[in-house]
């Protein structure tokens, strides 16, 4: 196997070394080739041999969606339907392979090309179902490949390197960290929610690699050396000693790093509290032992994704009185659902858009589905005895939108007390700064928000205009610009001056590269993937803060994104001297 190169961005640092565990169906190139006469019988049977195995899929998928078909039946009746079409779709196939001789890949891309075209063009629904009919066509191509379509990332097998074009956020919430040693694909961005889970899972992973779904085969022994942004495809026996021996260097300094109380002080005795962000549904674990102050953000929307039935108000009840308990004092900062953008649900029933990232997403969607909205406000009041709960509303522009979710929060609270159904009497309610407006607006929120959590991700994304997933702007994708630095101290400022909690919960606060920035323009409060954690406690011990803030004054009035980066590269080294 010839060595291979291939660079992207890391998303969650660690290293890996493994084989390659391929999944999706790659793009198949379907062989346009006719056969000799001999071949026509064999072509068959392989026709007819994966056409039972994508039955086969089919029915298995419905077995194990018995207990939730709903929705999905619908999905699956069709599928059987095209699958059982003999006249129509299969048996065209099966006579273009056993007359015309078509390979069994040429004469079924033809047919479904046909078939796609006429049922674009009859009246609705039939439109609607071509995405089936795809989808059975790949399914086909693929199990004629040999390759099978995998979407549950549970079952891939001990010690591999997922390789993928993009993970959805289902695939992602099917990953396990005792399977998988790193994740690498061609599509993503840094904050992708696909990244955000495997950094909350520690399991190292390289997006926006670009080409290697191309360059990888199933099996191929790979490194992922998720600090450089490398994959090392077929690498040396010197190279991969050199690496293994840096990987348990690297693990044996992460163990030796603890925090203590959940607070930290830099050089100069500035106080930061570390809390932790939790990105599934699988609760506190050991984040108490760990010693952080509290639980800073929980996505809530993950309770969601990878489920087969929306979890009702029992369940999410069930599941905020766990994790309450399991932080016993420590505050529990619940957000509210935060769905639209990559973080999509089908199951919350809104429509695709054009332009999801400024749509109907996260409390625009809770504000226009409101009976979702109370069952998950309910669930959190229910079980806010249990602990010290605050709630967080994503996404907030300015205060009217803050007041109109607290004013759900208040029905919900009355209709409670005449349930006679006991609930903690003071709840902090708090607003996402992660857009330029709620920044700017930071000082008006801060009249009636009990305390502000900056989402420096959508913050980036917003004020540079540059979607957080593509790969292809992720260079100007740039946390340290001027201008977010200069909405992050504006809103800094005004908590301080309210005498009011700001924290940070985007990536940046995990980021032992940009938390002097967010330190330097006045936020003691950060919150971040546990995985992260040792690192930035670390850097933090290191820091002086009346440094930050003299960094990020100068790079807010240096005003252009280029003098701002050069002054922050020599910070950076002269950290590193
Ligand atoms: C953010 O935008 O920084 C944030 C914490 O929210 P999310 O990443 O879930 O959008
Ligand atoms: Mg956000």
């Amino acid at each position: 196997m010839a060595r291979r190169v291939l660079r992207g961005i890391v998303v969650s640092e660690g290293l890996a070394a493994g084989s390659a565990f391929v999944v999706g169906t790659p793009e198949i190139r379907a062989e346009e080739r006719r056969l000799l006469p001999a071949e026509v019988e064999p072509e068959l049977a392989r026709f007819e041999r994966a056409l039972k195995r994508v039955r086969e899929d089919v029915r298995a998928i419905e077995t194990e969606s018995r207990d939730s078909l709903g929705e999905k039946a619908g999905i699956i009746a069709t599928y059987q339907a095209f699958l059982a079409d003999d006249t129509h779709l299969l048996d065209p196939i099966r006579h273009a392979i056993g007359k015309d001789r078509w390979s069994a890949e040429a004469a079924l891309v033809r047919r479904f090309r046909e078939v796609v075209t006429e049922l674009a063009r009859l009246p609705e629904p039939l439109p609607s179902r071509v995405p089936d009919l795809r989808d059975i066509e790949r399914r086909l191509l693929g199990r004629l490949a040999g390759v099978e379509a995998i979407t549950r990332l549970d079952r891939a097998p001990r010690g591999v390197i997922i390789c993928a074009d993009d993970l959805s956020p289902t695939q992602t919430a099917t990953l396990d960290p005792a399977r998988v040693l790193a994740v690498i694909t061609d599509r993503g961005g840094a904050t992708s929610h696909a990244a955000i889970m495997t950094r909350h899972l520690g399991i190292p992973a390289v997006v926006g690699l670009g080409t290697l779904i191309e360059s990888v085969r199933p099996g191929d022994f790979l490194m992922v050396d998720a600090l450089a942004g490398e994959v090392i495809v077929g690498p040396d026996r010197d190279e991969l000693e050199g690496f293994l021996e840096r990987a348990r260097r690297i693990q044996e300094s992460t163990r030796s790093v603890e925090l203590g109380r959940g607070r930290v002080r830099t050089r100069d005795g500035e106080e930061v509290a570390i809390l932790a962000n939790i990105d599934s549904g699988e609760g506190a674990g050991g984040l108490r032992e760990l010693g952080v102050a509290g639980i800073g953000l929980f996505r809530t929307e993950f309770l969601y994704i990878g489920k087969r039935v929306a979890p009702d108000e029992e369940v999410q009840t069930r599941h905020y009185a766990a994790l309450l308990e399991a932080m016993g004092r420590r505050p529990v900062t619940f957000r509210t659902m935060d769905f639209g953008a990559d973080k999509w649900h089908h199951r919350i029933g809104a429509g695709e858009e054009p332009n999801p990232a400024l749509g109907l997403r996260s409390i625009r969607l809770s504000f226009a589905h409101e009976d979702v909205f109370r069952a998950q406000i309910r669930a959190m009041l229910r079980a806010s005895v249990k602990g010290r709960p605050r709630i967080l509303f994503p996404m907030i522009t300015d205060l009217a939108e803050f007041r109109r979710a607290r004013a759900i929060v208040q029905a919900v609270a009355a209709e409670l007390r005449a349930e006679g159904v006991p609930f903690a009497r003071s709840i902090p309610l708090g607003a996402m700064i992660e857009m330029p407006a709620a920044a700017l607006c930071s000082r008006a929120i801060l009249e009636e928000a009990d305390f502000l959590s900056l989402g420096t991700n959508d913050l980036t994304q917003y004020t540079l205009a540059v979607d957080r997933a593509n790969p292809l702007v992720s260079e100007s994708y740039q946390p340290w610009h001027p201008a977010v630095l200069h909405l992050v101290r504006t809103a800094a400022q005004a908590a301080r001056r309210a005498d009011k909690e700001i924290s940070a919960c985007g990536e940046m606060a995990g980021s032992e590269r940009l938390i002097p920035l967010l330190v330097g323009a006045g936020v003691r409060h950060l919150s971040m993937a546990p995985s992260r954690i040792s690192g930035a406690v670390a850097i933090l011990r290191r820091l002086s803060a009346k440094d930050c803030t003299r960094l990020v004054q100068a790079m807010i009035r240096d005003g252009d994104g280029e003098r701002a980066r050069r002054r922050f590269d020599d910070f950076l080294s002269s950290l590193a001297a």
